[in-house]
């Protein structure tokens, strides 16, 4: 396979639109910036993983062989402020966070990524790195540290489209008297006393956080990789000096396709540590199913912003329910559940191949040969429309938003088809060709679902309305106990939190408030 030509990408170092090809014909290499682990995942942390696990759903349902790898930065100034805050050690920390991280990412059915490579498994290749940049002229070691010297690089802000001044009066860098140019970068940071540190040519230290991802790419993907991705606001400095150290050290194109995804906003501002709006995914997933903040993700262009409110994601909800009571529909009518269809979840690919096959010979016939008098032929020249029009969209630079636009017309036709052959009120009279219809229609909406990574696992009919109610009455309950408290009754205190726990929730108190959870 040569490629699907139909593909196209929006190359963030082009800023054009472009067809997809890979370097190597049928394979696809992606490298996505992961999190630094010192506090739990913020829903931001979920954007990248979920959209590119769409991303290689789809470019595996195109044919090609995908290895997606997304990164842990588990050392790092972050991690050495915070362990001793919370009387761990930075490993100890960095190992507790990234499974927080995991854990999320597995709710939100982000199951396509091959490789989560640290940072400290990778310090030797980092190291090798940094001593080729300095033996090639491009960094310079400084009392212990070592700096990338980007008047060395004659196209370093190439990604960016900015040249050097610019980007350091837009970045802010601190002034440091050890660097040669202000916008100098340290590839290695030496240790202070106590700090985590590895043995190196230019003594105890760390890495810094950008060679970190240069030397993690090139051992797992080579020296070019395909698609390089993360959030706009690593676009600089953090691609930028990634492209810089690996390009100078290999003489090579580092990322044919740099596509960067929209950042989350709330009520008009950017989330982000700064705005302290930051929302906790274990807290999030508390009160809305991790399908609906899968649902949120891929709604919108993954180039745009993606706004995030309560009410956003109650009104995704109450679509998502209008989905999951077709399924319900589609139990009755076929009696098999719509999770079951041609196989198991465990068997995505599979489903996926020969879903698309069986459609292909159904669709066989051609438009231009379909009876517009016979009802289940032009049902099948309408969700033939839906399958190009879905392709289509993500071929226009994974629109998924768009995609999903088309599920929803494909569900719709799905059940006006269901209501005008009387599937359910006369089910005995049905011909064969009209129920054999009704599965394929509903088939090809599942295989299409899964490129997304949504209905993948039924979801509990427990909505949005009761989630919130029983938020609130827990949230009461604990009220009552803190007012019992401050009244020193600890006797009904002790009673609310027993009664609690007997019906399974589980309270953890901690400085300024109780957490709870449903066991
Ligand atoms: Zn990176």
């Amino acid at each position: 396979m040569n490629g699907n030509t139909e593909l196209k990408i929006f190359n963030t170092l082009t800023r054009r639109l472009e067809p997809f090809i890979p370097i190597e014909p049928g394979k696809v290499g992606i490298y996505l910036c992961g999190p630094t682990v010192y506090k739990p995942s913020h829903v931001g942390h979920m954007v990248g993983p979920v959209i590119f696990d769409s991303i290689k759903r789809y470019l595996k349902y195109l044919g090609f062989q995908v290895t997606f790898i997304v990164n842990i930065t588990d050392i790092d100034d972050k991690l050495i402020k915070e362990a001793p805050l919370q009387n761990l050690t930075v490993a100890s920390l960095a190992e507790k966070i990234t499974q927080d991280y995991w854990e999320n990412l597995k709710k939100l059915q982000v199951t396509q990524i091959d490789q989560f490579p640290k940072a400290t498994h990778h310090i030797q290749q980092i190291i090798e790195m940094i001593q080729g940049l300095i033996d090639r002229g491009y960094a310079y070691p400084m009392n212990g540290d070592v700096y990338f010297d980007i008047s060395k690089d004659s196209d370093y802000g190439k990604l960016c489209n900015r040249d050097p001044e610019q980007l350091e009066a837009g970045a802010r860098i601190e002034v440091n008297a050890k660097k040669k140019n202000p916008g100098d970068f340290a590839l290695w940071k030496s240790a202070k006393p106590g700090e985590p540190s590895w043995t190196s040519p230019w003594g105890e230290g760390r890495p810094g956080w950008h060679i970190e991802c240069s030397a993690m790419s090139r051992t797992l993907l080579g020296d070019t990789i395909d698609i390089h991705g993360g959030g706009l606001d690593l676009q600089f400095p953090h691609h930028e000096n990634e492209l810089a150290q690996s390009e100078s050290f290999t003489q090579k194109p580092f990322a044919r396709y740099w596509m960067h995804n929209g950042l989350m906003k709330t009520g008009n501002k950017k989330m982000s540590k700064s705005e302290g709006n930051e929302i906790v995914v274990t807290e999030l997933l508390k009160r809305h199913h991790p399908e609906t903040l899968r649902f949120l993700l891929l709604n919108t262009h993954y180039r745009s912003p993606i706004e995030y409110s309560e009410d956003r994601l109650r009104e995704l909800r109450r679509a998502l329910d209008s989905y999951y009571r077709f399924f319900d529909r589609y139990q009755r009518i076929c009696k098999e559940s719509f999770y079951h269809l041609e196989g198991s979840q465990t068997k995505q690919d599979s489903i996926i191949q020969s879903s698309k096959n069986s459609l292909n010979r159904t669709l066989e016939k051609g438009t231009e040969k379909i009876d517009p008098t016979n009802p289940v032929e032009s049902f099948l020249q309408e969700i033939q429309l839906c399958y190009q029009q879905f392709t289509a969209c993500l071929n226009e630079d994974f629109n998924t938003g768009g995609a999903i636009g088309i599920l929803f017309d494909l569900s719709s036709i799905l059940n006006r088809f269901a209501d005008q052959q009387g599937l359910e009120t006369h089910p005995d009279k049905i011909e064969k060709p009209v129920m054999e219809a009704f599965k394929q229609g509903t088939l090809l909406f599942r295989e299409l679902s899964q490129i997304l990574g949504l209905f993948i696992e039924p979801v509990s009919s427990a909505n949005t309305e009761n989630t919130t109610l029983l938020d609130g009455l827990i949230q009461l309950a604990l009220d009552l106990r803190q007012e019992a408290r401050k009244n020193k009754n600890f006797a009904q205190a002790d009673q609310i939190r027993k009664r609690l726990t007997e019906l399974g929730v589980v309270l953890e108190d901690r400085a300024g408030g109780t957490d709870w959870r449903i066991n």
